[in-house]
């Protein structure tokens, strides 16, 4: 059974570890993560983008696949499946097919749209039981199809919407979506810290996890993340093992065409890196 985000990132803050955000594009995906999760004995939470949802037909046929699989691999550690940087249509309709949970990316709001939206998503989320996550700061780099630079957020502002009841929050602390550039700087610890001392015991997101250094997620752990989102390092983990199956002439080999066949290196790789990350983040064996 699909459960909020809520208990999990509760649970990840108050014992310093997080959460993994695994974004799922198709049905291995779905499945690879689910597995890494039950053999991890890891609280998990699917990330559905927008686009993502439009590539598996729509939101209702991600809910009704989750929901099918939980049954039928028997999982039995706590899932939640979360829209990813919603819009505000997207989160209705996320809430109709069924999500247990919703990102409201209201970053390109002016601060009072963004409160005043997120207020109501917010009241409706409760009644619900589902959790929400909202975003303070845009995140750099490429969010579907718009490039951000990643400011970082004010930590006021960040108090402010905590204030409205979200359940999680993403603040932009210098983090960027997909590969980090060579000059990239590094996280803001300084500004992570007085964001969390203005929020509290609010569990922190944070984007972009592909490509931070090790340590620098265990010091953000420290600071009061308790989830953190992983998407390109799947896809990459997926393209290179897709890619020696095929370069070693494996399709043309016996059956080896067979989309079960073809498609199996690059889901093993993705169950793997999903499986090391949660070793990482600490949430191996927390289910
Ligand atoms: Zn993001």
């Amino acid at each position: 059974m699909l459960v909020s985000a809520k208990e999990m990132l509760e649970k990840a803050k108050e014992g310093k570890y997080a959460v993994g955000q695994f974004n799922i594009n198709n049905l291995e995906w779905t499945k690879a993560v689910l597995q890494a999760a039950q053999e991890s004995k890891s609280p998990v939470i699917l990330g559905v983008s927008e686009g993502a949802g439009k590539y598996m037909t729509g939101f209702k046929t991600v809910s009704a696949m989750v929901k099918a699989m939980l049954e039928e691999m028997k999982i039995t550690v706590p899932v939640a499946l979360h829209l990813d940087h919603g819009t505000y249509e997207g989160c209705y309709k996320c809430i109709e097919a069924g999500f247990s949970s919703i990102m409201f990316d209201g970053s390109h709001y002016s601060i009072e749209e963004n409160v005043e939206k997120t207020r109501e998503l917010v009241k409706i989320c409760h009644e619900k039981g589902m959790s929400v996550e909202a975003e303070v700061g845009s995140i750099g780099g490429e969010e579907d199809g718009v490039i951000g630079l990643g400011e970082c957020a004010d930590p006021n502002e960040c108090k402010a919407v905590a204030d409205l009841g979200v359940t999680m929050l993403a603040a932009g602390i210098g983090n960027i979506h997909g590969k980090y550039p060579e000059n990239w700087p590094g996280l803001r610890f300084d500004v992570l810290d007085a964001i969390q001392q203005k929020t509290g015991k609010m569990p922190l997101v944070l984007h972009g996890g592909t490509g931070i250094p090790d340590d620098m997620i265990q010091k953000a752990i420290s600071l009061g993340v308790a989830k953190i989102n992983v998407n390109t390092e799947c896809q990459l983990v997926f393209a290179e093992a897709t890619r020696k199956y095929i370069e070693a002439g494996k399709d043309l080999e016996g059956k080896g065409f067979d989309p079960r066949k073809l498609l199996a290196p690059g889901t093993e790789a993705i169950v793997q890196i999903v499986k090391e990350k949660m070793e990482l983040f600490g949430s191996a064996g927390k289910a």
